[in-house]
């Protein structure tokens, strides 16, 4: 049995939470396990019902878990406290930082059945568009010390700091990654310019020597990288990089999918502990009709069963069924072009018919 901390959250959240959990049931079902769900609040409606975005009791069900299964945080109403107590920087960075949370994977896919909603010509995707990729979260430009703005305010300072530990750790998830995929890990780095850099290159290099050496390693740097993300998707397999460079090349190739109801993503810590989100927000102009696209719950729910239970045939065959499901023409409204052959349905028939092909 595997505890699980299910935090909808607002918004689409619940409405997209609802599926993952129908999800779930089928796969209990079908692969003879538990899941023991311990439902809690979390950002705006935690704030409504208890004053805090995150509350000492969910952060209690989280500890006694073994993944948290996250939907999304925030929306207007909100918006204009102060920025600590926010449900975004409230809830969702204090739980990365409280369970360190070091590596962010985002798989970006394109299945054949949605080429149309990809925002590059059919020809720059031909060979199809299956990446993986692996940010570092929690070191690096975005947390190293000393960062400030002089007192005369005429410049400023960021420090970039990376650890031999530090890159050791999240280059193992990647060639982990690799070996259940295609085995080619893309190590993006700046190693002409940033001494981070050339540590990063000199560890992880040593890293594949000593126990990865099954797996294809190639260098690049970020400038390149993220010519190449727009040029040539098809190339990568597993994208691995730093804070920074993984921010922003994340969100390069997540507008290649074309909606972001489509993304998944986890955080991973040392012990394989995970939270697990759709990257979307909580969509307040389309929540509370119905018509949200549940994909990103589902399959951050089928990371879950990768990562942190290690159910890799269950987490394929949720990827598989919503292929199918793709392929049978059901598109919820945001991937819904009137096409031939679709049909436009909403949040629960979608969830119904990717359960129907488990
Ligand atoms: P958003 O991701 O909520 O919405 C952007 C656009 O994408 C909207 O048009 C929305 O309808 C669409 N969209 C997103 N998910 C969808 C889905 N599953 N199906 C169909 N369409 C979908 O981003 P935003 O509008 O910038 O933010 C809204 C709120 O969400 C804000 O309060 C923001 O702070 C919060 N937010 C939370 C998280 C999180 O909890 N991790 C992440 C991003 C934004």
């Amino acid at each position: 049995m595997y505890k699980v901390a299910v935090l909808p959250g607002d918004g689409i959240g619940t409405e997209v939470m609802d599926q993952a959990i129908k999800v779930l049931k089928r796969i209990e079902e079908k692969y003879n396990t538990k899941f023991h769900c311990e439902f809690s609040d979390v950002g705006g409606i935690a704030i409504d019902n208890y004053g805090t975005p995150l509350p000492d009791h969910t952060l209690k069900i989280c500890e006694n878990s073994d993944a948290i299964l996250f939907g999304s945080v925030g929306g207007p109403k909100w918006e204009n406290l102060p920025p600590a107590q926010q449900p975004e920087r409230g809830a969702l960075l204090p739980l990365r930082k409280h369970f360190n949370l070091f590596v962010n994977i985002r798989p970006v896919k394109v299945y054949p059945a949605l080429k149309e909603s990809c925002s590059l010509k059919d020809k720059f995707i031909e060979d199809g568009l299956d990446i993986v990729i692996l940010r570092e979260l929690t070191g690096g430009i975005y947390f190293g010390q000393p960062k400030y703005v002089s007192e005369d305010r005429k410049y400023a300072v960021d420090t970039m700091k990376y650890s031999v530990e530090e890159i050791t750790r999240i280059a193992k998830v990647a060639f982990e990654t690799a070996r259940l995929r295609r085995r080619t890990v893309t190590s993006v780095d700046k190693a002409n310019v940033l001494m981070t850099s050339v540590l990063w290159r000199e560890v992880v290099t040593e890293l594949w020597k000593n126990e990865y050496s099954d797996i294809n390693l190639n260098h690049m740097y970020v400038d390149n990288a993220s010519m190449q993300l727009v040029r040539n998707p098809s190339q990568f397999d597993v994208i691995l990089t730093e804070n920074m460079f993984g921010d922003i090349l994340s969100d390069e190739a997540a507008m290649l999918t074309g909606s972001l109801g489509m993304l998944p993503s986890a955080s991973l810590n040392e012990k394989g502990f995970g939270l697990y989100e759709p990257i979307g927000g909580t969509a307040p102009d389309i929540a509370g009709k119905g018509i949200a696209n549940p994909t990103a719950q589902i399959l951050s729910a089928a990371l879950m069963l990768r990562y942190s239970f290690k159910m890799e045939e269950a987490a394929k065959n949720i990827e598989n069924a919503l292929e199918e499901t793709l392929k049978n023409g059901f598109r919820t409204g945001d991937i819904y072009y009137g096409d031939e052959g679709t049909i436009k349905v909403n949040t629960e028939e979608f969830g119904s018919e990717i359960i129907k092909r488990i």
